[in-house]
């Protein structure tokens, strides 16, 4: 299904008007408290500016790390206040509370166009059990919703789910982006669609796997889950890993012709080790870390006769130098290709970004569970919630 998404952009703002924005600023934290990594909050930089633009005071709600609904002195939002600070508002305050008298002050003592960032929403439980009344104590600070938090939109949480029943509520620009991406990839994209498997196992992207089955042309497999498959089809693993659970799955999945398998690999005596042999069949003592020359070769003949890409998971150990060159060929490859491109899922997307290829793909989505349950799926329970 096409998913008709309520766009911020279509929402008549007046100068003033109250918006709480959740976004995803999940973000990794330096030892100082500094922001490690800006990339998700960066992605919802277009939403924050249209809205100040059209002198909305903004309400910015998220969430950092796992508190476990306490409040934890080291995950506070401030450095989300202070990285839109002068970014992209004159004014931007923090404030240690979430919601009531303190937060309205600051909500109303703000001009059109600036912005109040609340406390981490993950200090409460509430917000993880989807509670009602948290909700309403959310929504009753402000007069329009928005949702640009795509990466954590298959959580039913307070401020992605519940909330949407007490405001007038809209999908940001980031938001409507992802969606678009992803119904690129499973309906409305051009054939031949070719998507490219990759990570560690294969109990994690079963889903994934089964739904791609129904509309790509032609599925690669890279990285550890590679072996699962291996070993069904007879060819030789030796030590490297492998989900025995699921050989017989995987040899159902071959039968429909459209998986490819590496016909060599890199592999070393550990994960630690520096010398390394390209084989085709694993002999016993050895595991397999990267896809080999052969496969990279045949993977991107695949891939260059593909209208629609999508990527997730990496080919190999690629945080080892030794391991990288499968996914590093791999990002290239995808990067060229004229080919609407998508890529998805936390350690393809490094990648990408490690080797400054994001320019060169399509879209860089910024969320991993949330992308990988919505191929799965077709839709999550966040972007349900605003389409009601
Ligand atoms: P995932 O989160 O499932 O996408 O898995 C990503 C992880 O899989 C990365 O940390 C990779 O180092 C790891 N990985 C990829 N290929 C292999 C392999 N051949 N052996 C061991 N780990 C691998």
């Amino acid at each position: 299904m096409t998913k008709k998404l309520p766009s911020v952009i279509s929402v008549d703002i007046s100068p003033g008007q109250k918006v709480l924005v959740r976004i995803d600023c999940n973000v990794p934290l330096n030892g100082d408290g500094t922001i490690a990594d800006t990339f998700r909050l960066e992605a919802i930089t277009p939403t924050l500016e249209f809205l100040r633009d059209k002198g909305a005071k903004v309400v910015l709600a998220g969430a950092i790390g796992r508190p476990k609904g306490k409040r934890d002195e080291s995950l506070t939002t401030e450095c989300i206040a202070k990285y839109f600070l002068g970014k992209v508002f004159e004014k931007c305050v923090y404030v240690d509370e979430a919601f009531g008298e303190k937060v309205d002050d600051a909500v109303n003592n703000i001009s059109a166009g600036d912005c109040v960032v609340i406390e981490n929403l993950r200090f409460w439980p509430e917000e993880e059990s989807n509670d009602e009344s948290f909700a309403k104590k959310l929504a009753e600070l402000v007069d329009v919703y928005v949702n640009d938090a795509f990466g954590q939109c298959h959580r039913e949480q307070a401020s992605i789910v519940a909330i949407t029943k007490f405001l007038p509520s809209f999908a940001g620009i980031c938001l409507e982006k992802e969606v678009d991406a992803l119904e690129n990839v499973l309906t409305n994209g051009e054939v031949p669609v070719v998507a490219i498997i990759g990570g560690a196992k294969v109990s994690d992207k079963l889903g994934v796997i089964e739904a791609l089955l129904n509309r790509a042309d032609t599925i690669l497999i890279g990285g550890a889950m590679a072996y699962t498959f291996m070993k069904g089809q007879g060819i030789g693993i030796g030590d490297s890993l492998c989900e025995d659970d699921f050989v017989e799955k995987s040899k159902e999945w071959m039968e429909t012709g459209k998986i490819v398998l590496p016909t060599d690999t890199v592999v070393a005596d550990s994960i630690n080790s520096t010398t390394t042999q390209n084989v085709s069949g694993i002999p016993d003592g050895l595991s397999g870390f990267d896809i080999g020359k052969d496969t990279i070769e045949r993977f991107s003949k695949e891939i260059s006769q593909a209208k629609t890409i999508l990527w997730n998971g990496p080919m190999g150990v690629f945080e080892k130098h030794q391991f990288a060159q499968g996914t590093s060929s791999i990002a290239q490859v995808v990067a060229m290709s004229d080919a609407y491109s998508v890529v998805g899922g936390g350690d393809s997307v490094a990648a990408i970004r490690g080797l400054n290829l994001d320019s060169k793909i399509d879209h860089v989505s910024t969320g991993g569970g949330a992308t990988l349950e919505y191929l799965e799926k077709g839709t999550l329970v966040g972007v349900d919630a605003l389409i009601k």
